[in-house]
């Protein structure tokens, strides 16, 4: 199986996922890791969102069974809220995002969405009412139209120019002569960074999903051009119960809940100011992420 997880398979694996058009794969964070394992249930239904209620558990999952990597994990985010996951590299932030999404199956306690058990519901409910902004977004070699209506099957012109507003690319979209049929990649358009990612927002927004996971959506950018988009990503986030993965502290400010993941379980929850408070791990990172940017602007 570790094969599967080398780049050049994984590349083969695009081309080939594209040739055939046969599995939806929006990111590189979907495609990755999809074990053949998880299928639907025999009485599996459609995952029906009420509201957008996630609940974690008591869930204990581990790659390998020797290894656990969440050890009980417990997590509850309202409706329309914003939860911040942060922890060290490999705490399994990106693992709990995975599991939400059901790329493999928990081996002990439950999720549910809106009461509904990720594992009961058909996996094409599930992952149409989910939506992910990865760290990297994999660009089609095509046009950068048909890269934002990827996020929807069937979106339109319309649709797609509004997702674009929404996340504030379409001005740039616009200055290019080909506009919405500029073809990206290779032998078309240069993205920076952030394009890419407003790109991927946009995806987003054409998908328009009562749940939002960010994994590490900024984390590739420098910090000029991160402040710029967070500003969109939180206009994305309103009305949306969201998930934020981050490990720069500076994104996860204005969360809800802010929960820390440490040895497999919440080491600490509580808002930006509370954990500030209590001067345990999250005030720990905060101090030392401070001293960094510190050091990096006097080193400018
Ligand atoms: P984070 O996102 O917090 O950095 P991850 O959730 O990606 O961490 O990974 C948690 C742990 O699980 C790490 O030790 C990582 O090496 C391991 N891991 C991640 N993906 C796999 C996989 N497909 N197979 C085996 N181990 C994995
Ligand atoms: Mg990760």
């Amino acid at each position: 199986l570790a094969q599967l997880f080398r780049p050049l398979d994984l590349l083969g694996m695009v081309y080939r996922t594209i040739r055939q058009g046969a599995i939806d794969m929006g990111s590189m964070f979907e495609l990755i890791d999809t074990p053949a394992e998880v299928v639907d249930a025999p009485d599996a239904t459609p995952l029906l969102v009420t509201r957008g209620h996630v609940r974690f558990e008591g869930v204990r999952f581990g790659y390998d069974e020797d290894r656990p990597i969440l050890d009980g994990l417990d997590l509850d985010v309202p409706a329309g809220t914003t939860c911040a996951v942060v922890g060290a590299s490999g705490a399994g932030k990106s693992t709990l995002a995975r599991l939400l999404y059901r790329f493999y199956d928990v081996n002990e306690g439950r999720i549910t969405i809106d009461g509904q058990p990720v594992a009961a519901v058909t996996q094409a409910s599930l992952r149409a009412a989910i939506g992910i902004v990865p760290q990297d977004t994999v660009l089609f070699n095509d046009t950068i139209g048909y890269n934002i209506a990827y996020g929807r099957e069937g979106a339109s012109d319309a649709e797609v120019a509004r997702a674009a507003q929404g996340a504030a690319i379409a001005p740039f979209i616009e200055r290019q002569p080909d506009g919405y049929d500029t073809r990206v990649g290779e032998r078309g358009l240069k993205l920076s960074g952030g394009e890419k990612q407003r790109v991927a927002i946009a995806r987003t927004l054409v998908k328009n999903p009562p749940i939002l996971i960010l994994d590490e959506a900024t984390s590739a950018l420098d910090s000029r051009t991160e402040a710029d988009i967070l500003e969109t990503l939180e206009s994305v986030e309103r009305g949306r119960t969201t998930i934020v993965i981050a490990h720069r502290l500076s994104t996860v400010i204005h969360a809800d809940q802010i929960v820390v993941l440490d040895a497999g379980r919440v080491a600490e929850r509580g808002t930006h100011a509370e954990l500030l408070r209590r001067g345990g791990l999250y005030a720990g990172m905060w101090a030392r992420q401070a001293r960094e940017r510190e050091e990096a602007l006097a080193a400018e």
